[in-house]
């Protein structure tokens, strides 16, 4: 607890972070609490008068200057987040360059930011696209580096102040990036980390007045209580919430490829993972084959200490997260049939084994539900409809994958699925320069890609008479 709750205002109490992989106590961290976040929210908003009015130019530099600082300490970030996360240490070497990135790409935007002229009578009309003040950007637990990034480099860029709460289970790469912001030149009050609760600070966020917009990853059942809330303040939301993602492979396609990506597709982040290919529809008459190859794929993954270079998947998040994950295979049983397991470290660490099932049909709840673990369901499909009927019968569509030769097979089935991220012979989602969020139950509004800055930004139209 706080020593002085006059001096630390209303510090809830100090939050233990836990190294997944071990289980023991890396960090005790403060919990911010209301006054203390509303007093952020004042001083981000009183910054962003300031902030707005940095030249372009400045503005810009600013920001190449913190991926440059971001890039000097990749290797100190990454360390921090297998602790912080049990993320394995070349995805959080990953994650960590995916910040810079996304900053440098960010960093052109100031200068190239800009209104339309548009032709009506009597004067010269013109657009600004101005910030819209102070954005909250609410950051789950899963990727702490890369979906802070995805909020606060677009919103600095197009002029607007940020606060910033982590997942309580993970706050410490956030807390040293808005270190190295400051140590960036970015100014006091421009990116401000407030880790605590959502219930606290991510719920202030929303209800505050001076916060004009909320970018909110998470759960879609939170998602939802936020869109419900943020109606009282006509706070403005991106919302990117789960997926259900389903990798197609089709008779035509090279199964063996297809089955050997298959299981870093589900696997990649110990599949907590928005985009995991959580389900796989496999063509009934290659069913046998993929499964095959895939076995001896998913059997060769390297399951253990996430500081080791060669490891493939670490822990879950907590021991809480592989209880529920758990609960989607065992509670199942009689419904469910487990294929195979492949091994996991048992004796200490929220390990669990990767778990391939063969749900008996759609209405399934392993079929139907986020695991967010690594637990991938596979089913055979009967042609190109029966896979896209199966594909979108889920609530979410975040992702898909769809493998295959034939090129306009490849075009119909990627219009036909209801999802906003979809490759073909390729699990990739995300790319910082391409737009990234979901249809359906997965979320409103996109992230990255050049368009995002629209989403920080409003239109104000100016008419100048000149008949005078
Ligand atoms: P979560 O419970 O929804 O939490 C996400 C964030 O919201 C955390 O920082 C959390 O704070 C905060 N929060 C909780 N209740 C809140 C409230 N009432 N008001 C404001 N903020 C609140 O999700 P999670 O358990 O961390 O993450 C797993 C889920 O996120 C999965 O469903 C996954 O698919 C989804 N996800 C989606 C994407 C995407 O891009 N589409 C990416 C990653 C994850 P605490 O730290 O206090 O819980
Ligand atoms: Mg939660």
């Amino acid at each position: 607890m706080s020593e002085d709750m006059t001096q630390v205002s209303d510090h809830i109490a100090d939050h233990c972070v836990i190294n997944p992989a071990t289980e023991e106590v890396v960090a005790a961290v403060p919990s911010v609490g209301r006054a203390e976040t509303d007093a952020a929210i004042d001083r981000a908003a009183t910054a962003s008068a300031a902030w707005r009015d940095v030249t372009p130019a400045d503005r810009g530099m600013l920001l190449r200057r913190f991926a440059g600082i971001v890039d000097d300490h990749i290797a100190e970030l990454a360390a921090l987040e297998v602790a912080n996360a049990g993320h394995t240490i070349g995805n959080a070497r990953w994650e960590a360059g995916n910040v810079r990135d996304v900053l440098n790409f960010y960093s052109a935007a100031p200068e190239r930011l800009h209104g339309t002229q548009i032709p009506v009578a009597g004067g010269l009309d013109v657009t600004f696209k101005e910030p819209l003040g102070v954005v909250g950007v609410i950051v789950p637990w899963n990727f702490p580096m890369p979906i802070a990034g995805w909020g606060f480099a677009p919103a600095l860029a197009a002029g607007n102040t940020v606060v910033l709460k982590p997942a309580e289970l993970t706050p410490l790469t956030a807390i040293r990036l808005g270190e190295l912001a400051l140590e960036a030149g970015i100014p006091e009050g421009v990116f401000t980390v407030l880790p605590g609760k959502g219930s606290v600070v991510g719920a202030r966020f929303v209800e505050h007045p001076a916060v004009r917009k909320v970018c909110f990853t998470g759960s879609t059942a939170v998602g939802q209580s936020i869109m419900r809330q943020a109606a009282d303040t006509l706070t403005r939301v991106t919302l990117e919430l789960g997926g259900k993602s389903a990798n197609i492979v089709f008779a035509d396609a090279d199964v063996a490829a297809a089955a050997a990506s298959a299981p870093m597709s589900f696997l990649d982040n110990a599949g907590q993972d928005c985009c995991a290919r959580s389900r796989i529809l496999v063509q009934r008459s290659v069913f046998d084959k993929f499964m095959e190859h895939f076995e001896a794929a998913v059997q060769a993954v390297v399951v253990g200490d996430p500081a080791a270079e060669r490891t493939q998947m670490g822990p879950l998040i907590s021991a809480g997260q592989r209880a529920a994950v758990r609960g989607f295979v065992e509670d199942a049983e009689g419904d469910v049939d487990v294929a195979f397991r492949a091994p996991a470290p048992s004796d200490r660490g929220f390990f669990y084994p990767p778990t391939v099932v063969l749900p008996r049909g759609t209405s399934d709840r392993v079929w139907q539900e986020e695991v967010f673990g690594p637990v991938v369901a596979v089913m055979p499909f009967d042609d190109e409809a029966d896979a896209v009927t199966k594909a979108n019968d889920t609530a979410y569509g975040l992702s898909g994958s769809i493998w295959t030769r034939d090129v306009g097979r490849a075009i119909r089935v990627a219009r036909g699925v209801e999802a906003g991220n979809l490759s073909v012979n390729s699990h990739s989602s995300v790319r910082y320069s391409t737009p990234f969020g979901g249809f359906k139950a997965s979320g409103i509004g996109r992230e990255l890609g050049p368009d995002a800055l629209d989403a920080f930004t409003e239109v104000k139209n100016v008419f100048i008479d000149t008949t005078a």
